[in-house]
């Protein structure tokens, strides 16, 4: 099976956000859509393949969040059919709350960052439960639950090949493999074990958004979850020592900053990572994570 990678060129800069295009006996198959910032790079891609926009009736999103399926509301206009976890549905039927929550991320930027956003009619969602097939002529995807990075995520495989959204992390190049572990649900538990499921898959390789494919899928599940455990352990021990959010969120883009450099990556790759996965978001999704988890880790009126 041949997958196009598509590199958006989020915000001027390759390598952060990519959607494939899996040519099928009914017609492209695009899994994520992307930001709408960048919908007119991935149009002038799709038409650089042969294709047109409205060719694409079938799209699936790993999850919500904006950089997968912010611009998935344009296909679905054109008559495309969204494919998402049933708790992520709702969401794209009414982005209202999803904006409102990537706003207290984002700011200022959003508009900039993401582009606009809007409904997308019910009748263009297709849920998916865990599990469930869709059958595309010859071409089988199936849907896999995949909750950690975000409670309404799922993994798309494909003859093999998974498409792994976040819950697989991010390598850019032969960078190292980071976890995005934003607010609001990061569940460590749960990423474990979605984890675990992706090694019972043994597909061929991963995709990943962020970005591209990757064929040592066993080390690299495997480097992945060991940087979550530190970032974990660091977290939680700043916010044993009583660091205000403040001085943690400086302490950690400094570890972070220092942990790329000492893999030897230079800056713009650095760039590259901050846009793919930025530090400072990070850190606050794991500050929640402990404090809603597990506030009795350790001494902190919660909050
Ligand atoms: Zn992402």
């Amino acid at each position: 099976m041949k997958v196009e990678t598509i590199d958006h060129g989020f915000s001027g800069l390759a390598h952060v956000i990519a959607s494939y295009l899996v040519p099928t006996e009914v017609g492209p198959v695009l899994i994520e859509a992307g930001p709408a910032s960048s919908y007119a790079n991935l149009v002038a891609a799709i038409r650089a393949l042969g294709y047109a926009p409205e060719d694409v009736r079938h799209l699936f999103v790993t999850h919500i969040h904006l950089d997968h399926a912010g611009g998935a509301w344009r296909f679905a206009e054109s008559g495309a059919t969204i494919y998402v976890h049933p708790r992520g549905a709702p969401h794209l039927a009414d982005p209202t709350k999803l904006l409102a929550s990537a706003a207290r991320i984002y700011g200022e930027q959003m508009e900039n960052l993401w582009g606009e956003v809007r409904p997308i009619a019910a009748e263009r969602i297709k849920v998916l439960d865990d599990g469930q097939d869709v059958h595309l002529g010859r071409t089988r995807v199936r849907a896999i639950s995949t909750p950690g990075h975000a409670s309404h995520h799922h993994v798309y495989v494909i003859d093999g090949l998974l498409f792994a959204g976040d819950i697989a992390g991010i390598r850019i190049g032969r960078g190292p493999v980071l976890p995005p572990t934003p607010p609001p649900d990061i569940d460590l538990e749960a990423w474990r074990a979605s984890l675990q499921r992706v090694r019972e898959l043994a597909p061929d390789a991963l995709y990943l958004t962020h970005f591209g494919r990757a064929d040592d899928v066993r080390d690299h599940l495997d480097r992945l979850e060991s940087k979550l455990d530190a970032w974990a352990s660091w977290t939680l021990g700043a916010l044993r020592a009583g660091k205000d959010d403040e001085k943690l969120v400086a302490d950690f883009v400094r570890y972070w900053q220092e942990e790329l450099r000492a893999c030897g990556l230079d800056e713009e790759r650095i760039r590259e990572y901050e846009l793919a996965d930025p530090p400072w978001m990070n850190l606050q999704g794991l500050v929640r994570y402990w404090r809603k988890h597990h506030p009795e880790a350790f001494n902190l009126s919660s909050t």
